[in-house]
């Protein structure tokens, strides 16, 4: 196993292979500072999951009950996922961020509100039929919430923030609450799903805690370039392998984005439309395959060239219709 060792400092990368939504791995990392350990999330609900985790811990001489506590970059159940396991052991606190705490402890008001929030978006983007197996979904969650609720001492945290030597930055954009944790001294950065090697990140839509949709893509862009902004050697991410020098990787991404831009203002170029229907002509198969993903994306986008004036909309019929902006700003894709 490969570890990370700098200035008394050591990392313990929990690599764990997965199929799951084909993003090769699930990564975790436990951080030993002279025996005080720090669990940077916690990976997925699985017994192999877990076992692999307790075997990587007994490599370094190490068990759960050393660990002394967690914080997590998001609240996806891919990184939350053996926290159950480990406060059955060991109840210790669990650094997060507000939206993140929100979703965890399965707030009835605000999964309430959340699931109004998508009734009413599919709605506006005219795909409230094929929207219906999602809106189960999120039915089937409200329904849950007393049994996946998390009850744990949490500790909120946001930008600006120290945990342990670890600066918090906020980089919200794949989920309203997602955080890098920046080691100064070593200049390593860990980032949750903000860049990833081999794959791009979800830009995904989501409400905050007043039920107003945040602008994911716009978001997403702003987290990557401030990233790049930090002086990083090695980039721990969620998913994949670790990251050297990370900033050619993020303008690769930022490029990545900008034509998505440009291929999505061709198709509004041969006629207004709604996202639903740019989504289905963008996405084809995946439209009905991967929905809700397909739809935040394009809906985050649609919100992006909006703010950038490079796409207008106009209400018929309670439905949204996007259409080329006359005025359009070609530079403003580049600016940030
Ligand atoms: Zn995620």
């Amino acid at each position: 196993m490969q570890i990370i060792s700098s200035r008394e400092r050591h990392v313990y990368p929990v690599i764990f292979p997965t199929s799951y939504g084909a993003i090769g791995t699930i990564n975790f990392f436990i951080i030993n500072d002279g025996g005080s350990l720090t669990l940077i999330d916690t990976g997925i609900d699985h017994e192999e999951c877990w076992n692999y985790f307790n075997l990587v811990l007994a490599e370094q001489g190490c068990k759960v009950t050393d660990i002394d506590r967690i914080i997590l970059t998001h609240h996806h159940e891919d990184h939350v996922g053996l926290l159950k396991r480990i406060l059955a052991i060991k109840n210790i606190p669990i650094y997060a961020h507000p939206l993140a705490i929100l979703r965890l402890q399965m707030d009835v008001d605000f999964f309430r509100m959340r699931y109004q929030f998508f009734n009413d978006l599919y709605k506006e983007m005219d795909c409230f039929h094929d929207a219906q197996p999602r809106l189960e979904r999120l039915t089937r969650t409200l329904n849950e919430l007393d049994d996946k609720r998390l009850i744990a001492n949490y500790i909120p945290i946001q930008e600006g923030d120290n945990v342990n030597s670890l600066e918090v930055f906020e980089t919200p954009g794949h989920s309203p609450d997602s955080i890098s944790l920046y080691d100064q001294e070593r200049k390593w950065l860990f980032t949750g799903d903000l860049v990833l090697n081999e794959s791009s990140t979800n830009a995904i839509v989501d409400p905050d805690q007043n039920g107003v949709r945040l602008k994911s893509v716009t978001e997403q862009r702003k987290s990557l370039a401030k990233c790049a902004e930090i002086d990083v050697w090695l980039t721990f991410p969620g998913h994949q392998t670790i990251i050297e020098n990370h900033k050619p990787l993020i303008h690769q991404k930022i490029g990545f984005m900008n034509r998505k831009c440009e291929r999505i203002l061709t198709l509004l170029t041969e006629k207004p439309q709604t996202a639903s229907s740019l989504a289905k002509q963008y996405y084809r198969s995946k439209y009905r395959t991967e929905f809700s993903l397909v739809m935040s994306e394009i809906i985050g986008y649609l919100d992006y060239l909006e703010e950038h004036q490079l796409v207008e909309k106009k209400k018929v019929d309670g439905v949204w219709i996007y259409s080329q902006s006359l005025e359009k700003n070609e530079e403003a894709i580049q600016e940030d």
